[in-house]
């Protein structure tokens, strides 16, 4: 029998009206003849709630603790998705991460997926099992304790299922109904995407279109998993949703694909440092060092042998960068007159595999930021990415005017 996978959110399984629901929909597949391995989410808020219970307890906890307690949320869902299944007359097993077992490391609350064995739920299967419902976004460590992958880490798991049982698909059903050109909310000409491919899923994830946990489309892309999101709220259909699938698979697509923005990012300044061999060395060892996710770096021309270094990180590392740098010049590893943090910008990019293709993108982006009289602070691009750092006051206008200069609203 082909295997599907589906996996339902937090919001598609929040109380008992929905579960039923979601298990229609997996009644649907079984009908059409998959073995069905179901992934589930804990109830909406319930991870934020066991995570709060834990920070009231021991502000300092043990991470194999919190594991044990912040996963139970998925082994709810679980027992009571199979219980629905079997009250369909659909033969149902719930499992456990341990039980698969699904292995992992034991980095606890931030545990990898090693190895996912097959045997035990294929001999299910086997068995007369239709459905196989696993709680999702836990594992098993080497040691036999309980481990979780990260918020939002049940994508993970579907994908990491669907990777280890060759399934024909992996459909993610959320609270929207697909990938959008940018966030609906910011404008109304927003569109949803039929298709989009993993390396342009992996930069919107990363930048902050927070649909997939960005590990999962990682996943997806070196396992060619094809991945589908869509709405648990919808009508079923099978083009419904947005297919993220291999380069290949995609015809016709725009030059940009989607525009994804972030607030979450600080501009920090190092002015006046020495302009010498081993600066960047000296001056991003120590971050690095310091667990600071550097994404956009600036060196400026320097002038009498001294320059400005200018890079962003998260908001949340800020504290940690000034700390870093500190230190390192206290042990004189390097000089600087002052390090200023701006936390009031926000990161703009543009993300389109037909960029690699296509020249005049970046040209076209500063245009239109210039003609809205936004100005520029920090500019970085990859391959198939071009992102600006702005003053956070203009971020929905940015978003706008980027979406109508490459008339995202159009399909190609
Ligand atoms: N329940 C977990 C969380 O809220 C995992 C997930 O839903 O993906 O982070
Ligand atoms: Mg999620």
């Amino acid at each position: 029998m082909p295997v599907l996978v589906m996996k339902f959110g937090g919001t598609s399984v929040a109380n008992l009206d929905r579960i039923k629901r979601a298990a229609k929909r997996v009644g649907v597949e079984v009908a059409k003849g998959y073995d069905v391995i179901v992934i589930v989410s804990a109830m909406s808020g319930k991870t934020n709630e066991l995570v709060g219970w834990v920070d009231e307890t021991s502000p300092l906890y043990d991470a194999r603790e919190y594991d044990a307690i912040v996963s139970s949320g998925e082994n709810v869902t679980a027992g009571l998705m199979a219980l629905t299944l079997q009250e369909m007359d659909v033969p149902a097993r719930s499992w456990q991460g341990w039980q698969v077992p699904v292995k992992t490391t034991s980095a606890h609350s931030a545990a990898r997926i090693e190895e996912i064995p097959t045997d035990n739920l294929m001999a299910k299967f086997g068995e007369g099992m239709k459905v196989a419902v696993v709680a999702g976004f836990q594992g098993v460590s080497p040691e036999g304790r309980i481990t979780t992958l990260g918020r939002g880490g049940s994508d993970t798991t579907a994908v990491a299922f669907a990777a280890a049982f060759e399934a024909e698909r992996c459909d993610i059903y959320t609270d929207v109904d697909g990938v959008y050109t940018t966030d609906p909310r910011i404008t109304d000409k927003a569109r949803k995407l039929d298709k989009i491919a993993f390396e342009e899923m992996l930069e919107l994830a990363s930048l902050g279109a927070k649909v997939l946990q960005t590990r999962s489309v990682e996943l997806a892309m070196r396992y060619k998993v094809k991945l589908r999101v869509l709405s648990s709220f919808e009508e079923q259909s099978d083009t419904a949703g947005t297919l993220v699938c291999a380069e290949e698979e995609i015809m016709e697509s725009n030059v940009v694909s989607g525009i994804a923005y972030s607030r979450d990012e600080a501009k920090m300044t190092l002015v006046s440092v020495a302009d010498r061999p081993g600066i960047a060395a000296a001056i991003f060892g120590p971050l690095s060092d310091a667990g600071v996710n550097v994404d956009m770096i600036i060196q400026n021309i320097a002038e009498d042998g001294r320059t400005d270094m200018t890079f962003s990180c998260p908001t949340d590392q800020v504290k940690r960068a000034e700390k870093a740098m500190e230190d390192a010049k206290a042990a004189g590893e390097i000089n600087y007159h002052d390090l200023i943090a701006d936390t009031n910008v926000a990161k703009i990019s543009a993300v389109g595999i037909g960029m690699r293709s296509q020249s005049g993108v970046a040209a076209k982006m500063f245009k239109t930021l210039s003609d809205e009289g936004i100005n520029i602070k920090v500019i970085a691009t990859s391959e198939i990415k071009i992102s600006v750092l702005v003053d956070r006051k203009y971020m929905e206008l940015a978003v706008q005017a980027l979406h109508d200069a490459f008339e995202l609203e159009k399909a190609a």
